[in-house]
């Protein structure tokens, strides 16, 4: 059962400005009926694909107490920003629910004030992640900006050993289509060049143009892309994506 009323679609909200029943004026607010649904298309393992995804394990701990939501900074600016609701549509498997605010799931700072207050030890802040991560998995939303970073971020790891700052960023905007010249970057960049040191400026450019390894790093990489491939494998099997419905 739903309680809030910011909740209810607007359309379902019905009343009457002008109504009276048994002689006693409702008009108005007094009036005010909810239609009811009836829905149909449950998606019985939906806290299953949820819990299968990297932050969603512990979905299934949540007590619906709202701390996440009342401590939620994102909430605090926009109140359809709400984790405690879309837990409970992820646990009672409505997935055309949760589909309807799929535009703004990604919004999650990872400030963590959730995880913080939740009494459950449930990381709702992983379960925004995890959601998120489902949403674009299943297509529901192109592959967030996050997504690609972390995938840059991890193939370099994968490669070299190692993490070379203007490299991330610079295949990070190429693969977003953004300008490498942005105003904050160019200022960020000067402020940081005025107090580095000169050896570890020229370190740092030696390791942009010849993208240094970490010695014997080959085998290390390899596992850790086996291991990648292998937890990828286990979510699309989750998730049942590819097979034929
Ligand atoms: S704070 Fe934790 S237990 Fe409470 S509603 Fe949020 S996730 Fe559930
Ligand atoms: S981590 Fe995300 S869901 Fe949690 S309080 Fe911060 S913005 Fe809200």
């Amino acid at each position: 059962m739903i309680h809030e009323k910011s909740l209810i679609r607007p359309e379902n909200l019905k009343t009457h400005d002008k109504l009276v029943i048994d002689g006693v004026d409702v008009s108005g607010h007094w009036s005010t009926f909810i239609e009811p649904r009836v829905v149909t298309d449950y998606n019985e393992r939906l806290q299953e694909e949820i819990a299968a995804l990297p932050g969603g394990e512990h979905i299934h701990r949540c007590w619906q107490c709202g701390s996440c939501t009342n401590s939620c900074t994102v909430n605090a600016l926009n109140p359809d920003f709400n984790p405690r609701f879309w837990i409970y549509l992820i646990r009672l498997g409505m997935e055309s629910e949760l589909l309807r605010d799929k535009d703004i799931i990604w919004q999650c700072v990872s400030c963590h004030k959730c995880t913080s207050a939740c009494p459950r030890d449930v990381v709702p802040e992983g379960v925004m992640k995890a959601t998120a991560h489902w949403l674009a998995l299943k297509g529901h939303t192109p592959k967030s900006k996050s997504m690609i970073f972390d995938e840059e971020f991890a193939q370099q790891v994968i490669e070299t050993g190692k993490i070379e700052d203007g490299r991330v960023i610079r295949n990070f905007f190429a693969k977003t289509g953004q300008p490498l010249m942005q105003d904050w970057l160019v200022e960020m960049v000067k402020r940081v060049a005025r107090r580095l040191p000169i050896l570890q400026g020229i370190k740092m450019g030696f390791a942009f143009v010849f993208r240094p390894k970490t010695r014997g790093w080959a085998k290390a990489g390899a596992a850790i892309e086996e291991y990648v491939h292998e937890q990828e494998a286990l979510q699309r099997k989750a998730l049942r994506l590819g097979e034929k419905s």
